[in-house]
């Protein structure tokens, strides 16, 4: 039987609770038909820590985090916990997780379901059969730079700013991840700035040339500026394979390529962070959508971003591509059944809860491995 997999479960608040149940079913199931041992620890985040553990994170917990595998998170947040002190909201406790593992890499997948192709906002032949990666550096940039602040600068007038900067090797480690990722995929990335108006473009172009030319040339490289590819997007997104960018671009980039995909709750993402001494990479999963206050509880939430989350952590952390493609070959089947939560059902189509849309993915691994 392969090693134990250390996981960490965080399902958090809202609609959090309520997929991460559904991956909890699938991970029984796998154990028990896929001769896999998994070693899972489940803890609180977000406003329900803060309830019961008084933090939106316990120290415990961090620790906790810090040694397993991978995490896997759900959603936190809701209005019960809007006007707590901002340090102990229950955001804090995520950020605090991303900082604290330095997670600089988010890779956030835009794949469209043949079934769901009809349900995206474009024509059905330019998304039809999409499957693009936004990797996103996500620790450093504007969001992150300094100084910044508002100033009084006399005369009445203040003046904000913010700072965007670059290391050599904040760009050199999140481009070896878009390249690392291209090869097990298409082959190519396309690393985005704004070389033609900033300076940290044009030091972002360089580096990421130079790294390619001289460990990576086996890898297509091509370069846009990010006004262009937010363009490009909408009009041909199927001609890029992997897109490097940085956090500012990736913010907005991943945004508008979620949205080629339908709904919200069809959109899984990965951060990673370093490879330590033992191999180990740090690694988080979640979903991209919140804990949806406004449906928590009805069991109307999709599970799949976050069952897609999952078959993420399979494959980038712990190297189990046949099983992760073998869920994601079932949630194609499921939808292809015409099975839809609310979220993604159309016109008159009877839409399935939360709870059967886990149940048919797990009848469907049955049916798919004969177990
Ligand atoms: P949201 O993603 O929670 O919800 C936006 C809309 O999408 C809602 O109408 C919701 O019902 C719908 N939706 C989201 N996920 C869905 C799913 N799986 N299935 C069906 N429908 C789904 O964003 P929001 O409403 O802006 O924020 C709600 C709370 O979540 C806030 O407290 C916010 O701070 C928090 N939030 C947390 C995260 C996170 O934990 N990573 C991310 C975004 C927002």
């Amino acid at each position: 039987m392969p090693s134990n997999k250390k996981i960490l479960i965080l399902p958090g608040d809202g609609i959090g609770v309520e997929v991460m149940n559904e991956v909890l079913n699938i991970i029984d199931w796998m154990v028990k038909n896929k001769s896999v041992s998994f070693e899972v620890t489940e803890r609180l985040v977000g406003g329900t820590a803060y309830d019961k553990e008084g933090d939106s994170i316990s120290d415990t917990t961090m620790e906790e985090a810090l040694k397993v595998d991978a995490v896997l998170f759900g959603a936190v947040g809701g209005p019960k916990w809007d006007n707590i002190e901002r340090s102990k909201r229950p955001e804090a406790g995520l950020l605090r997780l991303r900082k604290d593992l330095d997670l600089f890499a988010n890779l956030r997948p835009a794949v469209v379901f043949d079934a769901l192709a009809e349900s995206s906002s474009l024509k059905l032949d330019i998304v039809k059969g999409l499957d693009i990666l936004i990797l996103r550096e996500l620790t450093s940039g504007v969001y992150f730079g300094k100084p910044r602040g508002i100033e009084k600068i006399g005369n009445n007038e203040e003046k904000a700013i913010d700072t965007q900067s670059y290391t050599t090797s904040e760009v050199v480690r999140i481009s070896r991840v878009a390249f690392d990722l291209a090869k097990k995929r298409s082959n190519n990335v396309t690393s985005v700035e704004k070389s033609n108006v900033m300076e940290t473009g044009i030091f972002w172009r360089n580096v990421v040339k130079e790294l390619h030319l001289k460990e990576y040339n086996d890898v297509k490289l091509d370069h846009m500026l990010a006004d262009n590819c937010a363009m490009q997007l909408v009009r041909n997104p199927k001609q890029f394979d992997v897109i490097l960018t940085d956090n500012l671009f990736g913010d907005l980039l991943s945004d508008i390529a979620a949205m080629l995909t339908g709904s919200l709750g069809m959109l899984p993402s990965a951060s990673l962070g370093n490879i330590d001494e033992n191999g180990k990479r740090a690694a988080m999963y979640e979903p991209v959508h919140g804990s949806a206050p406004d449906i928590a509880g009805q069991g109307k939430a999709n599970p799949l971003a976050m069952i897609m989350s999952f078959a993420m952590m399979l494959k980038y952390s712990f190297d189990m591509n046949e099983d992760s493609e073998l869920i994601e070959k079932a949630i194609q089947n499921v939808l292809s059944k015409g099975l839809r939560t609310p979220d993604i059902k159309q016109g008159s189509e009877t839409a399935i809860s939360t709870k059967d849309m886990g149940k048919a993915v797990i009848d469907e691994l049955k049916h798919l491995s004969g177990k």
